[in-house]
């Protein structure tokens, strides 16, 4: 086996729901007080060392609840994450404390808000990493805190500043050399140059790539931007969330040319305009009625029609039905939807047909891509 090919995650089936606010959006469509807004509906993947994987979702798809999870901030209500072959969830503080070096979260503008109390001091940011967790091959917090610093394209004048009096860029390079400082295995990128402007991105994009390479970190890339995404897997994977499950993966290259999922296409296509996605326009109303008719089995793909064209972008009832019911989550908004769409839930395998005029079409075997998974009825046989 190569490097390559070693997991160093593993996410199995993971589940995740919030409680839901008292009074708030979810509240009421639930029906109440103490109900839970499902946010993970069963994830899994696995990525090995050194390799990047790109994760794409709209708003509330559940991106940052499965970032928070995998870097072990959070527990998830089910399902495994394994971290070089432990299983993080059933690990106690002390036994998240070691591997901490090996795991990095990276978030956008982590510094934002910090007053100027010495601890919040560019060194001792720094610093405090260093001795936590004492490099193997010695030297002194000042040199390695220095050397990465000067990584990131800073230099030793920003040791003795503070991140209020640093640019976006500067914190963000900052925020990259506190998650490379300790050489790590792994680091969950979550939507970490959305906060900056589009050059001091695109530095940023290139500098945490190529120090990843460098290292041979692994990355889970997250983003609502497919191009971005798409640029900074580069020849990793790419992976589509929606409404807490993932629908589509492909190898990254092949973003904008083997895109099959309607959802993947329906993104693809309104990323420049204003989405007409879940999230943009939220109706409780139609989307307590809607979940009423599909318990009572009253739902006709016929009559979501016209309700559809009306305003029914709702995110949440797409989260509830992935939570709760059969079908795939998307198929209210889904311009491909056929009879068995919102009566069986398809699940993440390769794409080797198609349906045509009702009829399935194998693809030839050199047609078909192994890495190339979708959960849509149309694309695969379950
Ligand atoms: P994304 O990062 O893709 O925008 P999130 O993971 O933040 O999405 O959210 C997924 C769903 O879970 C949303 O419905 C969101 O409102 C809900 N959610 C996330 N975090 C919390 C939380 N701490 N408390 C309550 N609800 C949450
Ligand atoms: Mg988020």
């Amino acid at each position: 086996m190569t490097e390559q090919n070693v997991p160093i995650l593993e996410v199995v089936n993971l589940v995740k729901t919030y409680p839901a606010e008292d009074g708030g959006f979810f509240s009421g469509l639930l029906g109440g007080v103490g109900q839970r807004i499902p946010a993970l509906n069963g994830v899994s993947f696995t990525l090995n060392e050194g390799e990047i994987l790109g994760l794409i979702g709209e708003s509330g798809s559940g991106k940052s609840a499965l970032a928070r999870i995998i870097s072990g901030q959070e527990k998830p209500d089910k399902g495994k994450v394994i971290f070089r072959g432990k299983q993080l969830s059933s690990m106690s503080e002390g036994e998240l404390k070691t591997l901490r070096p090996h795991l990095r979260y990276l978030s956008e503008d982590a510094f934002t808000g910090l007053t100027n109390d010495p601890k919040n001091r560019v060194d001792r940011l720094l610093y405090d990493l260093i001795e936590k967790y004492p490099p193997s091959g010695g030297g002194s917090a000042r040199e390695a805190a220095s050397r990465m610093l000067h990584r990131v394209g800073l230099n030793d004048d920003y040791l003795t500043r503070f991140p209020n009096q640093l640019s976006g860029g500067e914190r963000q390079r900052l925020a990259i050399a506190r998650a490379l400082m300790l050489r790590p295995r792994l680091i969950v990128a979550d939507e970490p140059v959305s906060n900056l402007d589009l050059n001091t991105r695109t530095s940023m994009l290139n500098l945490m790539k190529q120090l990843g390479r460098e290292y041979k970190i692994a990355f889970i890339f997250i983003s609502h931007d497919p191009s971005m995404v798409r640029f900074f897997a580069g020849t990793g994977r790419i992976a589509l969330i929606f409404a807490g499950r993932i629908m589509e993966e492909f190898p990254a290259r092949e973003l904008f040319s083997r895109a099959t999922h309607p959802y993947t296409k329906t993104l693809l296509e309104v990323n420049a305009a204003p989405s007409p996605l879940p999230g943009a326009a939220l109706d409780p109303e139609m989307a307590f009625s809607e979940m009423e008719r599909v318990d009572a089995n009253e739902l006709h793909l016929d009559s979501l029609e016209s309700e559809l064209s009306a305003d029914g972008n709702i995110a949440a009832s797409a989260q509830l039905s992935a939570a709760n019911h059969q079908g795939c989550p998307f198929y209210r908004w889904c311009p491909e939807r056929f009879e068995r769409c919102p009566v069986e839930t398809p699940q993440l395998l390769t794409v080797t047909r198609r349906l045509e005029e009702g009829n399935y079409i194998e693809l030839a075997p050199e047609e078909i891509e192994p890495e190339h998974r979708a959960a849509c009825l149309r694309y695969i046989d379950q």
